[in-house]
């Protein structure tokens, strides 16, 4: 389809190499059209086996780790190749991950590799050692100093739904911290990461071994990645569910987890603000990329005495929204990965329907799509916060409408959540915006529609949405030690 996907199948990316799958090839599919696009390569346990043992030796028999000015070089030349090769990458992340091709302008591509400037300027800028003066203890005067480092070999696991951009959120910060990386990507978007290996072999001086790429259809490979007692860090972005098996197979060797997890984001509108251009903003985007984004407001808090008013207000801005091919120019809501999560998106209809919620617009297949995993725009209204539909994370085009009664209530209502990834709020005093933003227990907030998305701002989770900061100084400092040196003064 493409200059950069070779139709006989892509190739795993080990220790410097382009080296074919040891089990064979698995297929990814179009899911705008359930075509098979083409064949990835299929790591077994001994490939990832042997990119670990790669990372480690690239870690520990190369001068990788001493030489920031080196990395942020090689950054940027992986982001300069990224950059010349951005219409094939869009094809690819259109084809491959349904995404709006709107969206690869931004955070689905064309963002996180501009981003990648910002972590190699990190490299030269950072602060890798702090003076903390002379202290006397026990009659022994001591000068001290701290010295940032490189964690080692950090295992990346990945999910589907915007893999550039979790993709590189990850690689960037690690790579520029002086880490090697093993790279596991989602079953489902095996290309996105797969383009990554000829270009660094072909375009780039990133040494052998210091990032290595292994995709596969077995979960299993992840699970390896995260027991082996060769890996000193595993960063994680999926499921909550996922992240406490990670969490789990890592306290085997304590090492250290960076989890990004799920999320199900309340938008709290307050009474001062104007309840329709909130909720036709909520609504909207609820649909962009088929609700397939972690922080997306999925749970619409409104006043109880203007509910009626929201909904009609909310289901007229999905009704709108059609769900669509995802190479039109005009759309924002594409399909949704695969049959699976379509299933389950279904499955949370059926429950909110049975729990005595009204689909108030959408709630089935669009018409006259009998190709692709699409759902339409939904709104469901009449349940409460604790139904199932408002607890958890359904992943796809569906937000759920609550009455709250005033500003305690909705703060008490966001945070009656396992959840605390994002959300926003909506009013016009500023003294009660800061009370509710002061109440709300999430790592992101938007207020009035302000966008929070930026290389240097840092995103993550409270509660069970995650553990550290993506992105950012913060998202840097995840992937690195602090060794604390002292010396008679
Ligand atoms: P998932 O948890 O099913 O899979 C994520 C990755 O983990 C995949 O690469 C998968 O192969 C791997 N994996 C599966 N089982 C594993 C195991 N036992 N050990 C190690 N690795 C394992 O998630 P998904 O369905 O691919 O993605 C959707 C989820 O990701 C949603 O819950 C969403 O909220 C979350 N997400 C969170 C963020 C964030 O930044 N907080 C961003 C995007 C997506």
């Amino acid at each position: 389809m493409n200059g950069l996907v070779p139709p006989e199948g892509t190739s795993l990316l080990i220790g410097g190499k382009l080296v074919p799958g040891g089990s064979g090839v698995f297929e990814t599919i179009n899911p705008a059209t359930e075509e098979v696009l083409g064949q990835a390569a299929n790591a077994s346990a001994d490939d990832m086996n042997a990119a670990i043992s790669a990372a480690r030796s690239a870690f520990d028999e190369t001068g990788w780790s001493r030489d920031p000015d080196f990395r942020a070089h090689c950054l940027r030349q992986l982001r300069d190749v990224l950059r010349e090769h951005v219409e094939e990458l869009r094809a690819i992340t259109v084809a491959e991950v349904g995404a709006p091709v709107m969206l690869t302008s931004g955070p689905q591509l064309e963002g996180p590799i501009g981003d990648l400037s910002f972590s190699a300027d990190l490299a030269e800028t950072y602060s890798w050692h702090t003076d903390l003066g002379v202290a006397e203890q026990m009659g022994i005067s001591s000068r001290r100093a701290t010295r940032r480092e490189a964690v080692g070999v950090v295992g990346a696991i990945t999910p589907w739904n915007f893999p550039h951009q979790i993709n590189l959120a990850k690689l960037g910060p690690a790579l520029a911290a002086g880490n090697t990386v093993v790279l596991k990507p989602a079953p489902d978007t095996p290309w996105c990461a797969a383009v990554l290996g000829p270009l660094i072999i072909d375009h780039t001086e990133i040494p052998a071994g210091v990032l290595n790429i292994v995709t596969s259809d077995d979960h299993t490979l992840g699970a390896q990645l995260v027991q082996d007692p060769r890996v000193d860090m595993i960063t994680f972005t999926g499921s909550t569910q996922t992240g406490r098996s990670v969490m789990a197979d890592a306290s085997t060797t304590l090492k250290r987890t960076f989890l990004e997890l799920g999320g199900k984001s309340a938008a709290i509108v307050l009474d001062d603000a104007d309840i329709v251009s909130a909720a036709s903003y909520t609504a909207f985007s609820v649909a962009i990329h088929a609700g397939q984004g972690c922080a997306l407001t999925t749970r619409m808090l409104v006043p109880r005495a203007v509910y009626d008013d929201a909904v009609a207000a909310a289901a007229s801005a999905l009704a709108g929204i059609k769900a669509d091919d995802p190479t039109k120019p005009g759309t924002i809501c594409g399909p949704l990965i695969s049959a699976r999560q379509r299933d389950r998106v279904e499955r949370y209809l059926d429950i909110a329907r049975a729990q005595g919620g009204h689909i108030v617009t959408g709630g089935g297949r669009p018409a006259g799509k009998d190709r692709g995993y699409f759902v339409e725009p939904t709104l469901i209204a009449g349940l409460p916060n604790t139904s199932t539909v408002a607890q958890e994370e359904i992943f796809g085009p569906v937000l759920v409408v609550i009455p709250h009664d005033g500003d305690a209530d909705a703060i008490r209502l966001a945070n009656e959540s396992p959840y605390g990834l994002s959300g926003s709020v909506w009013g016009t005093d500023p003294e009660r915006v800061e009370r509710v933003v002061s109440g709300v227990r999430t790592g992101t907030l938007s207020v009035n529609g302000g966008l929070w998305y930026h290389a240097d701002a840092p995103f993550g989770g409270y509660k069970q949405s995650g553990i550290g900061r993506e992105m950012g100084v913060a998202g840097f400092e995840e992937y690195l030690e602090t060794k604390l040196i002292a010396t008679p003064a």
